[in-house]
């Protein structure tokens, strides 16, 4: 099995619903004790979130390469970055390292056009629905991202920054995101993306009556078939 390399604490209840995703899987896979071959960076999410707010992303890319590198130096076969948003950074961090880089947005791609989604509704950071890096790298992969509008993507900021990475799960919240997605069922989204590693905490498959994406789970389970494979 190969060692993963997972970059974490963006937030840190991302990071542990990886730890639990990508043990559980192996465990799946190999049976028995069998649990993950992992070497975690887990950073400080305060200092990084304020030079997200300040979009100051060439300072974050040399946070988040430097700890790449060290965590390929410490001998990890592959990098897993536990965050969509933090992708933003992903050619820093790829420039870095000589191991393989794997990205989120890939996992996802392959997930949704798995499950017949040709138009999923982005749920997200601000940065990763209204900045280039996320919805491009879907599109090149043939698809079509809607986001919510401007009161749903501040809102959905704040679940995110204020509750969610907080380890906070409010029903008044769950409910404002469930109304975005029935806007834009109306406006012919096909399917989810719970483009945020700690959506997950707050909406469920059960929830939505189109397939859903959790990029942390289908992001685990790229970096487990990479492991085993
Ligand atoms: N974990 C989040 C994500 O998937 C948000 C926190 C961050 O900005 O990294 O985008």
């Amino acid at each position: 099995m190969k060692t993963i390399g997972l970059l974490g604490g963006m937030s840190a209840e991302s990071t542990a619903i990886y730890y639990r995703e990508l043990n559980r899987l192996v465990r799946e896979r190999l049976g028995g004790l069998h649990s993950a071959e992992l070497l975690i960076r887990s950073v400080d999410f305060a200092p990084i979130a304020a030079l997200q707010a300040q979009d100051r992303w060439d300072e974050t890319g040399v946070i988040l390469a430097d700890a790449a590198a060290r965590l390929e130096r410490a001998g990890a076969d592959v990098i897993v970055l536990a965050a969509n948003t933090m992708h933003l950074n992903a050619d820093a961090i790829c420039a870095a390292v000589g191991v393989p880089f794997l990205h989120i947005g890939d996992a996802t791609a392959a997930a949704l056009k798995a499950r017949g989604v040709a138009r999923p509704l982005l749920l997200a950071t601000r940065f990763t629905m209204e900045k280039d890096f996320y919805r491009e790298r879907l599109r090149a992969a043939g698809l079509d991202p809607l986001t919510p509008d401007q009161a749903g993507r501040d809102r959905l900021q704040a679940i995110i920054y204020d509750e969610l990475c907080q380890g906070v799960v409010r029903p008044g919240s769950k409910a404002d995101a469930l109304a975005m997605v029935a806007a834009a069922r109306g406006e012919g989204a096909d399917g989810v993306i719970f483009g945020c590693t700690e959506i997950g905490m707050l909406l469920g498959q059960d929830d939505l009556d189109v397939p859903a994406v959790d990029t942390s789970l289908v992001h685990c389970r790229a970096a487990v078939d990479f492991a085993l494979g």
